[in-house]
């Protein structure tokens, strides 16, 4: 894979779709984004391989999330996303582990999540509970010749720093996302991979405007329209040494989708 090779991340129920798709806009390679444990439904293992060969699309990450997260607001973050809701914790790791035996068998290098808002108290038993969970998911994807990767963004840099150095595993990394550290209001991203920057393993090429009111997350914006500014995130990529994949991800669907995408993809091809 070339250093920066660009990306998109795309709904992995049916992958070989996704992965024609992802070929048809001119991508090499992609993210499979798999909720709720739903990978490949409606075709066979090796349907999916000789899907793999024929479009050529590499793919860079198994991205996980869950049945009953909801996005609306941050307080409804706070509640249902990743490994943070106690009671859904336990089924959330087993289908973590699960899913990392799934991409072993299709050679997928990362497998990452959203984990939803930690704590910044390590005393919390919260806090402790969801180190225990990620060094279980680290282990297995260990096992598997896999990373594993946190999405940015429900936290501030240094919080995310301190928590992936209690958790203490050598294939956790980060999968950094711009634009959710403004959607969340949680500090300017580039100030963010200062901290974060040597634990970069993924990232996604998002955009978005701050949150106008407390509570309440920012708006997602075609890329180069919010306020990350790609040409300073591309140059401060480079400037941390990252040589990974850039995954565009929009948060919309339908025409607008494909339309925006192909722009950030144009405006993306100029920076790197
Ligand atoms: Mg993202």
């Amino acid at each position: 894979m070339q250093p920066l090779a660009l990306g998109l991340i795309i709904p992995a129920a049916d992958p070989i779709a996704s992965l024609e798709r992802v070929q048809s806009l001119g991508f090499p390679t992609c993210q499979l984004s798999c909720a709720g444990g739903r990978f490949l439904t409606n075709h066979t293992d090796d349907e999916l391989r000789a899907a793999m060969a024929r479009t050529a699309v590499e793919v860079t990450t198994l991205f996980l999330g869950f049945d009953g997260e909801s996005y609306a607001d941050i307080p409804t973050v706070e509640r249902t996303v990743g490994l943070i809701p106690e009671a859904q914790r336990a089924a959330r790791v087993q289908i973590a582990l699960a899913m990392s035996d799934r991409a072993k068998a299709f050679g997928f290098p990362v497998l990452a999540a959203h984990i939803g808002f930690v704590p910044d108290d390590e005393d919390d038993p919260t806090f402790k509970a969801v180190v225990a969970a990620v060094q279980r998911i680290c282990d297995r994807c260990n096992e598997n010749g896999q990373q594993f990767a946190l999405e940015t963004g429900q936290e501030p840099a240094l919080v995310l720093h301190d928590f992936i150095h209690i958790v203490n595993r050598e294939n956790l990394g980060v999968n950094f996302d711009p634009a959710n550290m403004i959607l969340y209001g949680t500090g300017d991203p580039i100030e963010a991979l200062h901290v974060v920057g040597h634990h970069v393993i993924g990232a996604h090429a998002k955009d978005g405007n701050w949150p106008t009111e407390p509570g309440t997350l920012g708006t997602e914006m075609p890329l180069g329209e919010g306020a990350v500014g790609m040409p300073r995130f591309i140059a401060k990529l480079k400037e941390v040494g990252y040589t990974g994949a850039l995954t565009i991800e929009r948060e919309i669907e339908g025409e607008a989708q494909t339309k925006d995408i192909l722009r950030g993809k144009a405006l993306l091809e100029g920076l790197i």
